[in-house]
């Protein structure tokens, strides 16, 4: 992911390297080409109309005009300001109080099921003591997908496959988990293709049912513009967290990793990279955007 971009910005960029004198026409119409770039690869408009406003006046700022390398300044600028717009800094998940327990929400087909997967091994391998509970009422396949993923990686499931209240499911999890000593519990929810507002009010129950620690709204980055409105609208009822973007192993244009922060102000804590269940990693800002500037 992020060829197209990374090729666009830097082509945009190109203009302005080596040449010792430019005029703020030269700035202005790079920058045009850097938000052009931005838009084709599904970053929201307001989004890339900002940072690139950003952008200029921070060239300006910086006496872009008499530097040295102008092309080389306005390559740290840039980098900067895609830093600053995915968040800056690692954002850790919240695994306090004792046991935690971390609800992931997210549309059908996102990766909520292999994520809950994966977040157990990355937790049991630094030793905590990880329960995984299958939430997802609608899909009996989900529960024993998430039996298949518990067996391999070695940590316990907890279902109810006759039950099909999710609440309930949540809550007699909890107990089990307590007696049996776990130290963090991970509750794979159901999801919908589409938010519909049973589904809403059912994960909102939930939530008010087991009073997560930790939130993480799961989202398939190759869904671009539609990836941020449903943050949006997950957002505004859960007030989740963090969030996880799902296949960047994908052919996804970067739009959805470069316009969630900055709309729903919350941080992206993981990023997926494919099936198995070690792709998956910790999000970095700095590494995303030296990865979109090539
Ligand atoms: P859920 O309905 O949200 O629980 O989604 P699943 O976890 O069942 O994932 C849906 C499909 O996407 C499955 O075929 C997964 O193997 C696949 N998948 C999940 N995460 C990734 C990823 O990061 N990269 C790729 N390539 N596929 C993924």
């Amino acid at each position: 992911m992020f060829e197209n971009l990374s090729s666009k910005i830097t082509t945009a960029m190109r203009t302005l390297k080596g040449k010792g004198r430019i005029t703020d026409v030269n700035v202005a119409s790079t920058v045009k080409e850097i938000r052009k770039a931005l838009m084709d690869a599904d970053v929201n408009y307001k989004v890339a109309k900002e940072i690139t406003d950003r952008i200029k006046d921070e060239a300006m700022g910086q006496q872009i005009l008499i530097a040295v390398d102008p092309g080389q300044m306005l390559v740290k600028i840039v980098h900067e300001e895609l830093v600053k717009l995915m968040g800056s800094s690692v954002q850790a998940i919240n695994l306090k109080p004792d046991p935690a327990v971390v609800l992931i929400a997210g549309l059908q087909g996102s990766g909520k099921t292999t994520f809950s997967g994966k977040l157990a091994q990355y937790l049991k391998k630094s030793g905590r003591n990880v329960l995984l509970v299958a939430c997802d009422i609608y899909r009996p396949a989900a529960i024993d997908q998430l039996k298949v993923l518990g067996e391999q990686v070695g940590v316990d499931v907890y279902a109810e496959p006759e039950n099909k209240n999710a609440i309930e499911i949540a809550q007699n999890a909890m107990a089990y988990g307590r007696k049996m000593g776990k130290r963090v519990i991970i509750v794979d929810t159901a999801g919908r293709l589409a938010v519909d507002e049973a589904m809403m009010n059912e994960i909102a129950a939930v939530k008010d049912a087991i009073k997560p620690s930790e939130i993480l709204f799961v989202v398939d980055s190759m869904t671009g513009q539609d990836a941020v409105n449903t943050a949006k609208t997950f957002n505004d009822r859960l007030n989740f967290d963090g969030v996880v973007l799902t296949k960047l192993d994908g052919d996804a244009r970067g739009g959805a990793a470069l316009s969630i922060r900055h709309i729903v102000d919350k941080p992206i804590k993981f990023i997926s990279t494919g099936e198995k269940m070690d792709a998956l990693d910790q999000f970095y800002p700095d590494r995303m955007a030296s990865r979109i500037l090539g």
